[in-house]
């Protein structure tokens, strides 16, 4: 067998995703499909979920495809404001359409605020609908970046986010 030349699938395979969405005043604060009680939103073309932008980048490199970028070009008009979570919709339908089962998702939010963990559960439930999985098949973790870089100076979000399917 030539070097790196398969046998039949399935295999497993993973992807990784970043985003990053800058703090707003008057825009909802929105991640993970929940909106997260916050004295300053995310400012986006949809609705700035920072965390599903990750996990829908993460599960398109599991199966070569381009970021959400090239599925939801920001100079499209119809589709502002629009609900990340249609956006993993999508996503979920491009793998669907490749035969790719998602085996499982994790994803860290690094922020100094708002407090997401009390709302990680209805976030993985959000998540979990969407995408057809169980919750103990989706990881989401918080942490802060001690007062560093511009997420330390509370400037706005990132998140990261890796995703395994088997296709
Ligand atoms: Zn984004």
């Amino acid at each position: 067998m030539a070097a790196n030349t398969l046998p039949p699938g399935p295999h497993y395979r993973t992807g990784i995703g970043y985003d990053v969405h800058q703090f707003a005043e008057g825009r909802k604060c929105i991640l993970g499909g929940v909106e997260i009680p916050s004295d300053v939103g995310l400012l986006g073309h949809s609705d700035a979920d920072v965390l599903c932008h990750a996990i829908a980048d993460a599960l398109l490199g599991t199966v070569g495809l381009p970021d959400i970028g090239h599925f939801f070009p920001p100079s499209d008009p119809t589709i502002e404001g629009i609900s990340s979570l249609e956006i993993l919709r999508k996503v979920a339908e491009e793998l669907a359409a490749r035969d790719a089962v998602i085996v499982n998702i994790d994803s860290t939010l690094i922020a100094e605020k708002p407090k997401v963990l009390p709302h990680v559960d209805a976030m993985k439930e959000k998540i979990g609908e969407v995408l057809g999985l169980p919750a103990e098949r989706i990881g989401i973790k918080a942490t802060t970046n001690e007062k560093m870089g511009f997420v330390g100076r509370s400037e706005g979000i990132a998140a990261m986010a890796s995703a395994s399917v088997l296709g």
